[in-house]
């Protein structure tokens, strides 16, 4: 069977060989009589048409000398050299150039480590994961151009297959992580993985747990990057490596019944709405957004009699177990993560909005709350719109560009998105001749809910007045001369990115 969507295609290398670096490669390796070979996902790539800009050059011999020597004969530079891994780059334009020498590795069980010894391009290759990923060119003289394939990964790349060159359980017991680089190939490329692989995956899921975080997040990231993650997703969970390095994402799996009534299942709706937000956007975390929007949902699930199923609070909670999440596989835990966090918080919002009449506050509210965010909110809230009752799908549809509407038209008149507090705590200090205290932080979120609603207007003069009726109503009469606004300090009111969340 054949499944690649990309042709392959050897006439591509012809041009590939024109290009001075490996015109370097080439007499460098005639001067020195060494073996020199362009190999890994360049040769891959150019095969099936696909843009590559990183190009690994394997020779047997020293390839930290020989990069510099192909260096100096291109009058390029500097060249980055990486004593410990034994390998050396430079930049020929955009692209990164990387030389190592061929080496043969061996593996014992109680270590991660293996012992690298120099090799011949035959051990090199058999130390690749892949079969597509261990195709090399020769840059040698009488053989320049020629592929070498000693796996038969031009027949797979054609035939659209992941497949380990060696048995696969020596593969994955070797180096665990090519186990989701499997899955990330898949995905990329729209691959099947070969089922002698595949089960071998299944049978190695466990020994994932020697791996780094950083290591795993970074293919799981490149997983989530593609334009169609959910198979990734399916894959990981059907191998078993999903539950080892994710099992809150796992446990969204089935769907329960009671009484007749059924529940969606999460894990398939979850890569539904990732899949409906790659469509409009590439943006990492919002695609993280995505993944974790109903995380809580299992957490939180009651069978209620009269309602049926319900997931009450689950986005409060889903926002709270982001950190821990993040925390396990080494993402970031600045604001990335809190945008994360932002967008399973507010998830529900902009539809439930529609549930009653679409008043200026609701929307002044959310448009405060979700700040510059609010275009990635609200494409993560069409896209968890993933109903099978097309008449349910169409109301929730309309509502939602109700709410897009409205958040327009409150945005330009009100202008809170940004939302800069017109009476600072030092405005309150100096009207009431008072210390920091409890009293500030009362008549702040007075004015600040007195706008939102519409109330007062978002300016000065308004926000002054109130200000001072509050501090009366509470007790504390304001200073003499201090009835009509002071000019706003440059620091305070008006000015820098105050928001009221943060007060
Ligand atoms: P891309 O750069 O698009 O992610 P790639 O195939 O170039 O794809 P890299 O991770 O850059 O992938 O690795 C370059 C090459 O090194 C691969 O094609 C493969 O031959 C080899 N390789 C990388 N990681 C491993 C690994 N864990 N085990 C075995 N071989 C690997
Ligand atoms: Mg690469």
């Amino acid at each position: 069977m054949r499944t690649s969507t990309y042709t392959v295609d050897t006439s591509r290398l012809d041009g590939v060989l024109e290009q001075p670096v490996f015109r370097a490669v080439e007499a460098e390796a005639a001067a020195r009589g060494w073996a020199a070979f362009a190999i890994g996902g360049y040769v891959r790539d150019v095969l099936i048409g696909r843009k590559s800009k990183d190009i690994d050059f394997v020779v047997e011999g020293d390839g930290i000398e020989f990069a510099e020597a192909v260096a100096k004969r291109m009058n390029v530079g500097p060249v980055h050299v990486f004593r410990n891994f034994g390998t050396a780059m430079f930049m020929v334009g955009a692209e990164q150039i990387e030389f190592v020498g061929a080496r043969k590795e061996s593996y014992s069980r109680n270590s991660r480590k293996p012992e690298v010894k120099p090799g011949t391009i035959q051990d090199d290759q058999e130390r690749r994961d892949f079969t597509i990923n261990a195709l090399a060119i020769s840059l040698n003289p009488g053989s320049s151009g020629a592929l070498v394939d000693p796996f038969g990964g031009i027949l797979d790349l054609d035939k659209g297959l992941i497949r380990t060159p060696l048995d696969p359980d020596i593969t994955f017991s070797d180096d665990p992580l090519r186990m989701i680089r499997a899955i990330r190939f898949a995905t990329q490329l729209g691959f099947v993985i070969d089922p002698p692989t595949f089960d071998a995956i299944k049978r190695n899921a466990y020994r994932l747990e020697i791996i780094s975080a950083e290591r795993i997040h970074t293919e799981l990231n490149k997983i989530i990057a593609t334009p169609k993650p959910s198979m990734g997703f399916i894959l990981l969970r059907e191998s078993g490596l999903l539950q080892q390095f994710f099992p809150e994402f796992v446990e969204l799996s089935g769907a329960e019944e009671k009484h007749g009534i059924g529940h969606k299942d999460n894990f398939y709706h979850t890569l539904q709405v990732l899949d409906n937000v790659c469509e409009k956007s590439n943006d990492l975390w919002l695609r993280w957004g995505a993944i974790l929007h109903d995380i809580a949902k299992p957490k939180t699930k009651r069978f209620e009699v009269g309602h049926g199923w319900t997931f009450h609070g689950h986005e409060d909670k889903g926002a709270r177990m982001v950190p821990a999440i993040f925390r396990r596989l080494k993402l970031p835990l600045d604001e990335q993560m809190r945008y994360v966090q932002k967008l399973v918080a507010l998830h529900l919002r902009p539809i439930a909005l529609t549930k009653e009449e679409v008043t200026d506050s609701a929307v002044r509210r959310l448009l405060f709350d979700a700040g510059d965010d609010i275009d990635a909110l609200m494409i993560l809230c069409r896209a968890d719109i993933t109903s099978k009752n097309e008449k349910k799908k169409e109301r929730y549809l309309r509502n939602y560009e109700v709410v897009i509407q409205k958040l327009k038209e409150v945005e330009e008149k009100d202008r809170v998105r940004n939302f800069q507090p017109p009476i600072t705590g030092q405005d309150i200090m100096l009207a009431f001749g008072i210390e920091p205290c409890k009293l500030i932080g009362d008549i702040k979120s007075v004015i600040k809910d007195a706008i939102l609603d519409g109330v007062i207007n978002n300016d000065r003069e308004q926000a002054w007045q109130l200000m001072l009726d509050t501090g009366r109503k509470l007790g504390s009469e304001p200073v003499a001369g201090m009835e009509r606004p002071v000019p706003s300090n440059e620091k305070g009111a008006g000015a820098g990115t105050g928001s009221l969340i943060e007060d």
